[in-house]
């Protein structure tokens, strides 16, 4: 099965802290690298072509998803509505009726391709509708990100949509395949109705059909027949984001496949690449559909191995064929991989477990075919070498402990970012309780003493299980906030946030540790190197636009994203670059879950103390 949920009674680990083929690729390329992204969470710049490759893969998936015998050549993108989807955004098993192509009268047999020219005329058609919206729904999500990068302009639709087609014209000659197997050793059951336990999505309910496939014939096998026996598993284009995972029984690893083609009765899993495959990264998809192929084997009890691992370089458009490693070679994997994900993900690594050591460059030509490498370290091109200490950086700190800075009357202490909590647990009286009405959390208003507190609550489920808050609070109950985010708003007043690592009580327990409220201190100094700016808007509810922008710092302890509305900032900020050494006084802490964050504001200030080198360019 190319779907393996987690269960959730053992599954201890969490969707969170599973290794993915991506990350074990990440250490391996550069362990520094790793703790950039993974554990501090830089993220690189998003450059228009790391959305155009979803926006091909989706168009991909949607022209296979459709039917030749429902959906007409010339039919707009959304003939094809979205399949009913469960509570965790995979396609509903419990609907049996209502589906897309239950609802779609089957095109006459005169318009229904029945040649391989026709096919290919027809899925051609079909990319030319699909693509477009594909790119403009990625082009949408590129503009709201923060860390844009680089200009769309750059995106050619006509090379999408020759990518698009790439990918449709080598799926066509698995459907000549199967025609010339006529239909392959599954045709009979197919006939009959049957369907595997996660069918290829084709907008029927999941269950078999009880009185045989609706396009089946008996005579010999048809074009249309074949497109749809042939149709490869792949994930649901609506579905939710990593719903349709394959994860280890162990829950330790966890991957999602691109095309299971299983129509002859062998296993083949393909990986999409909207590229030329000329890259180093061509060595790491190698990795990675051999890791796809341990996951395989793992999730299938050990009795079921794939039978063949391909890349689809559709940039240039051409197979690779990748090495099928020997079941040693599979266990011995799943070994490596668990003892990683120990190091990695069971106990969280320092700094020092991850040292500044690339691996070399490798090479490759158009198609992943392997070549010298270039002579180039790994370092050149890295996003991260104005901070690493392989580069421009450094690990030691870049600031003394107390500053004088400019237009303050004395010294000011500088906070490790390592050392910062924005955690407090806070005992108290509800002073007043909204009506809560549905599933909308109450507003609390706390009391300690003759001070006030606001209790935000954003996340409904706590991590350990259970709700939040307790149903019926009302006023007067003696309650504790426990490890509440410790901020203010606009305003100044105490805001005391509950994520999904914080909850409200009844204060049942007095001798849980209590913060006082104003002995808390919510304001802090920070300073550290840049490690990228950003910024983001959006419209509000009200109908009006909002701008907000921020860094990245990090310190020699850590490093954390310090955000605040876009006419706080002074202007400091507009002088600011990557690698530049700053101080942000006076700022508010916030957080969600494990992850520290800083608030600025008006009182904020932003001092520039050394500036990197300026490129005279
Ligand atoms: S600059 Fe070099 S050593 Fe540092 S993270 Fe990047 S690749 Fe790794």
């Amino acid at each position: 099965m190319p779907v393996q949920l987690a269960d959730l009674e053992r599954d201890d680990v969490g969707p969170y802290s599973r290794l993915s083929a991506s990350q074990v690729n990440t250490y391996r390329s550069c362990p520094r690298l790793w703790y950039y992204e993974k554990v501090l969470r830089f993220r690189m710049p998003q450059i228009p072509v790391l959305f155009v490759g979803r926006a091909v893969e989706e168009a991909v998936c949607r022209v296979l998803r459709e039917s030749p015998a429902l959906i007409h050549a010339s039919a707009p993108a959304d003939a094809h509505d979205p399949a009913p989807l469960d509570e965790q955004g995979l396609p509903d098993r419990s609907v049996r009726d209502g589906w897309p192509s239950q609802r779609l009268l089957p095109l006459a047999e005169k318009d229904i391709p029945d040649s391989k020219p026709a096919l290919l005329d027809w899925a051609m058609s079909r990319c030319e509708k699909h693509l477009p919206v594909a790119l403009e729904r990625v082009r949408l999500e590129w503009e709201s990100d923060e860390r844009r990068a680089g200009e769309w302009s750059t995106v050619d639709p006509n090379r999408c949509l020759e990518m698009t087609k790439a990918g449709l014209k080598f799926h066509i000659e698995e459907v000549e395949r199967c025609f010339l197997a006529k239909g392959g050793p599954k045709i009979d059951k197919w006939r009959n109705g049957d369907r595997p336990f996660w069918p290829a999505p084709d907008g029927f309910a999941i269950e078999s059909f009880p009185k045989g496939h609706p396009f089946a014939t008996s005579g010999a096998v048809t074009w249309l027949e074949c497109w749809e026996i042939s149709r490869p598993w792949f994930v649901d284009p609506d579905a939710a984001k990593f719903s349709m995972n394959a994860i280890h029984p162990e829950h330790w690893f966890q991957g999602e496949y691109d095309l299971v083609y299983s129509w002859d009765g062998t296993v083949s899993i393909v990986d999409l690449k909207a590229s030329l495959g000329a890259n180093d990264r061509s060595g790491d998809y190698v990795h990675q559909l051999q890791m796809y192929a341990m996951l395989w084997y793992i999730t299938h009890e050990r009795k079921e191995a794939v039978h063949s691992l391909q890349i689809w370089y559709l940039g240039h458009p051409s197979i690779k064929d990748i090495e099928l490693p020997t079941t040693d070679e599979l266990n011995h994997m799943e070994e490596e991989l668990r003892t990683m994900w120990v190091n990695l993900k069971q106990e969280k690594p320092t700094r020092d477990d991850c040292p500044p050591e690339p691996a070399p460059m490798r090479g490759f030509s158009p198609g992943g075919k392997p070549k010298q490498a270039p002579k180039m370290v790994r370092c050149d091109r890295c996003d991260w070498s104005e901070v690493c200490p392989a580069g421009e950086g450094s690990d030691e700190p870049v600031l003394e402990e107390s500053l004088q800075l400019a237009g303050f009357s004395g010294m000011t202490r500088i906070d490790t970012i390592g050392s910062l909590n924005p955690r407090a647990s806070i005992r108290g009286e509800l002073f007043s309780v909204s009506l809560s009405i549905g599933d909308k959390p109450p507003k609390l208003l706390l009391q300690q003493g003759h001070y006030f507190a606001n209790i935000n609550i954003i996340s409904h489920d706590h991590k350990d299980g259970g709700k939040t808050w307790p149903n019926s609070l009302k006023k007067g109950d003696q309650v504790l906030v426990e490890d509440a985010i410790f901020s203010t708003n606009w305003k100044g007043e105490i805001v005391l946030k509950i994520d999904p690592f914080a909850r409200v009580i009844l204060d049942d327990s007095p001798l849980d540790e209590s913060h006082d409220l104003m002995a808390y201190n919510a304001r802090r100094n920070v300073g550290g190197r840049v490690v990228y700016t950003y910024q983001k808007s959006g419209v509000g509810r009200n109908g009006k636009t909002w701008r907000r922008r921020g860094l990245m710092l990090m310190d020699h302890t850590g490093a954390m994203k310090i955000e605040g509305w876009f006419d706080d900032w002074n202007n400091q900020y507009e002088m600011v670059e990557t690698g530049d050494v700053v101080v942000l006084a006076n700022i508010g802490l916030d957080a969600w879950a494990t992850e520290t964050r800083g608030d600025y504001s008006r009182q904020s200030r932003l001092q520039i103390i050394d500036r990197v080198e300026r490129s005279t360019s």
